[in-house]
Parts: C-alpha cells; sequence; structure tokens
C-alpha cells in the first residue's frame, strides 16, 4: 500500500494526514484520477459518512469529518479510523474529525449525512462554514430532507442524492463495511451537478446523475417505510420478516397508502417495483440475516427516522384527506417502543452506577 503522509492543522486539532492509494473500503474499484481535487466535509462522520470520507480522501479529495460525539472523535484523531471490510484484516484511516465549533474555512462541498432527524440541527451548527458557493448534498434516508435543508441554504446550492452504499459503526472509531454500492443525485436549482459527480466518481463513489432523483428517494423510503418498522414491531431480521405468511400483505398495506400520498405530491411510486426489491431483499443471502438500522437506533435508546418514512406519508395523509391509518399506527408504535426502550436503558444506567 502506498501512503502519503503530512502534518495539517484542522481547527484546533492537529493530525497525521494520509492519503492511501489502495483503498479496501471502496469494494475494489478505483475511480480514475482527474484534476477535480475538491475541499469536502462530511456533515456526520457516522457509520456511512465515515465510509464515505476515507474513499474521497483516498480519491484526491481533502475531507474533513464533522460530528459532535467525543469518544468517536478522540479515537479517530488519536488512532484513526478503523475499517473492517469482509474478512480483511482491519484498516486505519487518518481522516481530521471535529465538531461544527472547531471547523474552518470553506468548502466546495458538503455532504450531509445525519440521521434524518439531526439534519435540521447539524445544518444550523455548520451555518458559519456554508458561503453562496459551497454545495450541499444530501445522501440521509428518507422524506421531508429537502425542505429542511432550504431553510438554510438557497435552491442553487442543494443536491440531492440516495445511495446503496452501506456500513455499520460497531464502536467510536470503528466501522464494518461490506459490499459495493453507488449514488443517484440531481441538483435541486441550478447547481453544477456534473462537477460534484465526478468529483464523487474520482473515489469510485459510482455516481450517476438522474433527472427523477424523487423517485429514486421515495422508491428507497418504500423500501425502509416496510423493513425498519416491522422489524422493530415484529423483533425479527428481514429473512425472519419473510417467513411471515402475511409479509407481503404488510408491506402492500404501508405502500398502498404510500403510493397515493406520493401522488398528491407528484411522485409516481412504482410498488410492485418496491415489492419486487423487497422479495429480493428477504432472501438471506442477500440482505436477509441483517437487522435493518431502525432496529439498532431502537436497541440503543436513539430517535429513528420514523417520522420521515411512514410518519411523513401520515402527515401528508392528514394534510390531503388521504387516509393512512397503517402508517400512523405504525408510527405511533415506533415511537411508544422508542420511550419504552429509552426508560430501559435509563433504569439500567442507574442500576449500574449504584
Ligand atoms: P450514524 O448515526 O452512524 O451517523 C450519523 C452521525 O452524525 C453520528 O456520528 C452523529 O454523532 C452525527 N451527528 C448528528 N447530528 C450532529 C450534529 N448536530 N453535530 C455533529 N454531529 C452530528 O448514521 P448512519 O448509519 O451513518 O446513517 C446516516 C444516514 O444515512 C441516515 O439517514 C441513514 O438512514 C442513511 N443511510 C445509512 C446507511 C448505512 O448503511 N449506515 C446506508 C444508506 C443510507
Amino acid at each position: 500500500m502506498t501512503t502519503i503522509s503530512s502534518d495539517l492543522q484542522y481547527g484546533k486539532i492537529k493530525v497525521k494526514h494520509f492519503i492511501q492509494l489502495i483503498l479496501i473500503v471502496n469494494g475494489g474499484t478505483q475511480g480514475s484520477r482527474v484534476n477535480n481535487n475538491m475541499k469536502i466535509a462530511i456533515a456526520g462522520f457516522g457509520a456511512l459518512g465515515a465510509r464515505l470520507g476515507v474513499m474521497l480522501q483516498a480519491g484526491g479529495h481533502e475531507v474533513t469529518g464533522i460530528d459532535g460525539w467525543p469518544a468517536h472523535i478522540a479515537a479517530i484523531n488519536t488512532k484513526g479510523l478503523t475499517v473492517v471490510k469482509d474478512n480483511d484484516a482491519p484498516q486505519k484511516y487518518f481522516v481530521p474529525v471535529m465538531p461544527a465549533s472547531e471547523v474552518t474555512g470553506t468548502f466546495d462541498l458538503i455532504i450531509l449525512l445525519t440521521k434524518t432527524p439531526q439534519l435540521d440541527r447539524m445544518l444550523t451548527d455548520i451555518q458559519p462554514i456554508i458561503t453562496d458557493t459551497t454545495k450541499l448534498l444530501v445522501l440521509s434516508n428518507g422524506l421531508g430532507n429537502i425542505e429542511v435543508m432550504a431553510k438554510h441554504v438557497s435552491r442553487h446550492q442543494i443536491l440531492a442524492g440516495v445511495t446503496l452504499w452501506t456500513s455499520s459503526l460497531i464502536k467510536p472509531g470503528e466501522i464494518h463495511v461490506t459490499g459495493s454500492g453507488s449514488i443517484k443525485l440531481q441538483a435541486i436549482g441550478d447547481a453544477d451537478v456534473q462537477s460534484i459527480a465526478d468529483a464523487l466518481n474520482q473515489a469510485g463513489l459510482n455516481a450517476e446523475i438522474t433527472p427523477d432523483v424523487m423517485t429514486a428517494i421515495w422508491h428507497k423510503a418504500g423500501i425502509n417505510a416496510v423493513l425498519n418498522p416491522l422489524s422493530v414491531l415484529l423483533n425479527a431480521n428481514i429473512a425472519e420478516f419473510g417467513t411471515a405468511g402475511n409479509a407481503m400483505d404488510l408491506a402492500l398495506n404501508i405502500l398502498d397508502e404510500m403510493k397515493q400520498v406520493g401522488a398528491s405530491q407528484g411522485i409516481k411510486v412504482d410498488v410492485s417495483g418496491i415489492m419486487t426489491d423487497l422479495s429480493q431483499l428477504l432472501k438471506p443471502e442477500n440482505a436477509g440475516n441483517h437487522f435493518p438500522s431502525m432496529y439498532q437506533d431502537i436497541q440503543n435508546g436513539k430517535h429513528t427516522e420514523i417520522d420521515f418514512l411512514n410518519g411523513y406519508f401520515a402527515k401528508i395523509g392528514h394534510e390531503s384527506g388521504i387516509p393512512t391509518p397503517f402508517n400512523a399506527l405504525v408510527t405511533r408504535l415506533i415511537h411508544a417502543k422508542e420511550d419504552i426502550e429509552r426508560v430501559k436503558l435509563a433504569k439500567q444506567q442507574e442500576n449500574f452506577e449504584i
């Protein structure tokens, strides 16, 4: 492996800056090198932000991670980010990571990768480093992200995307990754989306410009709106959910309501396409033996993205006079589960402290 290193000062933090020219996290593809190096911030350097961050750095970009989790920041800045891919030996990557308050300078591109409920707060926190020429690309799952971004920046700065890259955060400073992925993106206003797609592809991120990113975002939201809450409510991984005799009926209950809500927003939801993708995902050899991220969020006592999936359909349905009883119930049950697990965790913590 070829590694270039130098000392760089980022805000209050001085770190070794390594550019590793052979990368294990990119699923084996190294983008062709063109002279399109950018200053890129990853706002939300969690599981997925960290994976994309090291890929972008290895692709020649100057990358800064923005995150607010002290243990994670400390682990990465002292020992490097540990990336475990499949059965390979763990690799270390050194990307500077710091809270928003310590970031200085400006960026060509900020990639937003918080959980969706955290997006508004993140955009408030990074306001000082956003200039008129900064482009912001949101890759978080769920619906409503563009509306949140439009409260903070002008439309000509906004790009929306959807990604099939995946990653799991195992502990502070360590992610586990598998396989490869892709990104579909579109400028919401008149931003130069081609230069952003080129920069992503320079890092092997398999980015494709689409004329209709909203359809792709709703498609993925449909898959998540079925698998995420139902795995929590049924306490089942994806393959186990598929063994339920009425699994596909439950999926259709959610998706038929989503289709009507989508139509009211000018979005054509391809329910049969989502059902086809779901039946593939339910196979154990695909995503089957995994628990969706909402399951892990519940176990960790965190807020889930439910209000930006099923809750979004229920809210728009309510406002538009479209009945959404299944999505409304699923949303309320997940909020109840969030409360139950948070109280349980707090009690465990109290007992631990005694
Ligand atoms: P994550 O929770 O691991 O990462 C989010 C990070 O943002 C956390 O480290 C958190 O500390 C940080 N953060 C949030 N608000 C902040 C703030 N105001 N200031 C500083 N730091 C802040 O989540 P993730 O799994 O990386 O997912 C991010 C988004 O991408 C989600 O919308 C998720 O649904 C989507 N997504 C994830 C995957 C995946 O495989 N992990 C795949 C596709 C899409």
